[in-house]
């Protein structure tokens, strides 16, 4: 695509969103529109040079301004959380299909010519997942289906509609299941983050306020996989432009699978801290155990996430922890 070609990305005042804006502006591309729900003030990056818009995507016609001119829709926007508010907010989950249904009739409307859903690896089925000892999933196992609750039922639906946009209206759409995706710029406060910034608030506060104890929901043992920011958004560019992988699920995550427990050693070695550690047996914890399996990915795209996990929480650690100190110090900062 020409780098004047209007790209649209919904959800960019959330934490995904938001880093693919930038990622677009910094390869070039020149006509760029942000939308999300929430007031300016709590985005986590407002691009300079992209047109910000707050409006609610589940309202049709908030969809139609939104898409308007487009050539590639970027769709990320979702009202979702860690576990536990995936857990305790299955309607809201749920409501997501408004957005989603919405967002993908008014781009064809639109006569956009790339259409990219960010699903979820909540969307496979959980029977697999009942062990922390996984075999990784691959994209066929999401069927037959026993999604998440919710959250991953919403998900599945929305990649069938993707698919039967493409085989029934010929619109080119993309599918990626993310793997619990990390790095600044995210949520890290309020409820609705996940595990890896939420540990690494955890160490931090801890530190900060010399108890040097901290809870972890579940036994530690729940595995999963976390891929960087950086990677996330590469992938998405990919996926987007592979003619191979139109209206195909496809899983974007790092292989790399760590426990809870091993995510608390990695951010004390980055703390230079050790915590000691109370179990909440009864917190929402998701499945056991999940990892993603990348031979599709790699098959197609010669490609697939790398970060070490290592390198991505010392990052990530380094900017939450300035944001505990600018909100420490009066300052306003975005959770
Ligand atoms: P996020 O909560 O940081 O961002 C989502 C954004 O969507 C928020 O800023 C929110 O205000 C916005 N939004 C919600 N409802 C809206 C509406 N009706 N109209 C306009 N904006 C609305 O979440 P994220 O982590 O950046 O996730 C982005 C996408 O990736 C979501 O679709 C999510 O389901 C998917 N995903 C994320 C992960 C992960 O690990 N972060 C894993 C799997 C899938």
């Amino acid at each position: 695509m020409n780098k004047d070609g209007l790209i649209v990305v919904t959800g960019a005042g959330g934490f995904i969103a938001g880093s693919l804006v930038r990622y677009f502006k910094d390869k070039g591309f020149t006509n760029l529109r942000a939308v999300d729900k929430k007031p300016l003030y709590e985005w986590y990056q407002v691009v300079e040079g992209a047109e910000s818009l707050c409006m609610d995507v589940s309202e049709y016609e908030n969809c139609v301004r939104a898409v308007e001119g487009a050539k590639e829709v970027y769709n990320l926007a979702a009202d979702m959380g860690g576990m536990g508010f995936i857990e305790n907010n299955r309607v809201d989950c749920l409501r997501s299909i408004l957005i989603n249904t919405h967002m993908i009739e008014a781009a064809y409307n639109a006569g956009a010519e790339r259409y990219f859903f960010s699903s979820s690896a909540c969307a496979y089925n959980t029977d697999l997942q009942k062990s922390p000892d996984v075999v990784a999933l691959k994209e066929s196992d999401a069927y037959p289906a026993m999604a998440e609750r919710g959250y991953g039922w919403e998900k599945l639906l929305s990649e069938m509609f993707c698919e039967e946009y493409w085989a029934e209206k010929g619109m080119k759409t993309f599918i990626a299941r993310f793997h619990n995706v990390y790095g600044p710029f995210g949520t890290w406060d309020g409820g609705r983050e996940k595990a890896p910034a939420a540990l690494c608030r955890k160490v931090i506060q801890a530190v900060d306020d010399g108890s040097k104890e901290m809870e972890i929901w579940g036994d530690g043992s729940q595995t999963r996989s976390y891929m960087y920011i950086d990677d996330c958004v590469k992938g998405i560019d990919m996926i987007t432009h592979c003619e191979e992988l139109i209206a195909t699920p496809v899983n974007l995550g790092s292989s790399e699978l760590i426990s809870v427990n091993e995510l608390v050693d990695h951010v004390e070695s980055v703390a230079g801290e050790k915590m000691k550690r109370n179990y909440k047996l009864d917190a929402p914890k998701g499945v056991a155990g999940r990892n993603s399996d990348n031979t599709f990915i790699k098959s197609k795209l010669d490609w697939e996430p790398s970060t070490p996990f290592s390198e991505g929480v010392a990052k990530t650690y380094t900017w939450i922890s300035k944001q505990y100190s600018d909100r420490k110090a009066g300052k306003r900062t975005v959770s």
